[in-house]
């Protein structure tokens, strides 16, 4: 499937590494003026090294005020996709307010920070704009450990709905992706562990974790035109974990 994004600006959130950085590759390989925000500098500036064209912005988007005021500065977008996120396991009982308010902040509040002056520009200039949340399989089912990641995944699909159901009037369609287990730094925090990977891999219909490609290839397909009707979705990229 052909798709171009020539002459659309695109802001990737968390694209120093990983899923992030795979995301913001391909859109600038289909044609988009892309902008790689991330944490740190040195994973921005290999990008870049490799993408000179593409733009690169170092915030932490758990800074609201600072977040605010870099992307107000970086004007307008006709895509967004929000990727960066936080992720560390502990049992239920071991859950701190600390890692408590480090993964909502980032997984949720950053989200709505960042998506609202996006979709604030895209109201005003009349664009019909695509946002896509990158979301996990953990926000739908338990998983050990997962306590509070799996909690501000299932706050970013509610919010995802919401920004569906009120950016949809102005021709802002929101989406989610929600991908199990895909082998990137976050990836291995959870699942480096053989005896649990394999538990995880023995729930996958198709016995296999996910590549960034899988999950780049749908964010890329919920930003085109080619899914000009979908709208408040939350997409497993799971292999079948959810179906079972
Ligand atoms: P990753 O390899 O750890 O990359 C995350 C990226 O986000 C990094 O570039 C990181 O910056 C950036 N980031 C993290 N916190 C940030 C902050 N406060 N401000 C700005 N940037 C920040 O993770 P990934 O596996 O690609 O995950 C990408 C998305 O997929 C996340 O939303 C994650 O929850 C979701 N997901 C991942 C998996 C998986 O198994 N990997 C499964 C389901 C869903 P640095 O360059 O500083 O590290």
């Amino acid at each position: 499937m052909e798709i171009s994004f020539k002459g659309k600006r695109i802001l990737v959130t968390g694209a120093g590494q990983g899923i992030g950085r795979g995301i913001a590759v391909e859109l600038w390989r289909a044609g988009a003026d892309v902008v790689a925000l991330s944490k740190t500098r040195a994973n921005l500036e290999a990008l870049q090294s490799e993408y000179p064209s593409i733009d690169i912005v170092d915030v932490d988007i758990g800074n609201w005020e600072k977040t605010r005021q870099v992307v107000e500065s970086l004007g307008h977008f006709d895509a967004l996709v929000n990727n960066a996120a936080y992720a560390s396991c502990e049992p239920f009982l071991e859950c701190t307010t600390a890692e408590f308010d480090r993964h909502f902040n980032v997984n949720v509040k950053a989200v709505l920070n960042v998506s609202q002056i996006v979709a604030r520009k895209m109201v005003e200039n009349k664009t019909h704009g695509a946002i896509v949340n990158i979301s996990s399989q953990a926000s739908k089912a338990a998983l050990k450990d997962h306590t509070i990641y799996s909690a501000s995944k299932a706050a970013l699909d509610a919010m995802t709905r919401a920004m569906a159901l009120e950016l949809g009037p102005h021709g802002i369609r929101v989406n989610a992706v929600n991908p199990t287990v895909i082998m990137t730094e976050m990836g291995k925090v959870g699942w480096s562990d053989p005896a649990k990977a394999n538990e995880m891999l023995s729930k996958i219909p198709l016995r296999r974790f996910g590549e960034v490609k899988e999950v780049v290839d749908a964010v890329v397909f919920l930003l085109s035109e080619r899914s000009s009707m979908i709208n408040g979705v939350e997409l497993p990229i799971d292999g079948g974990f959810l179906a079972t």
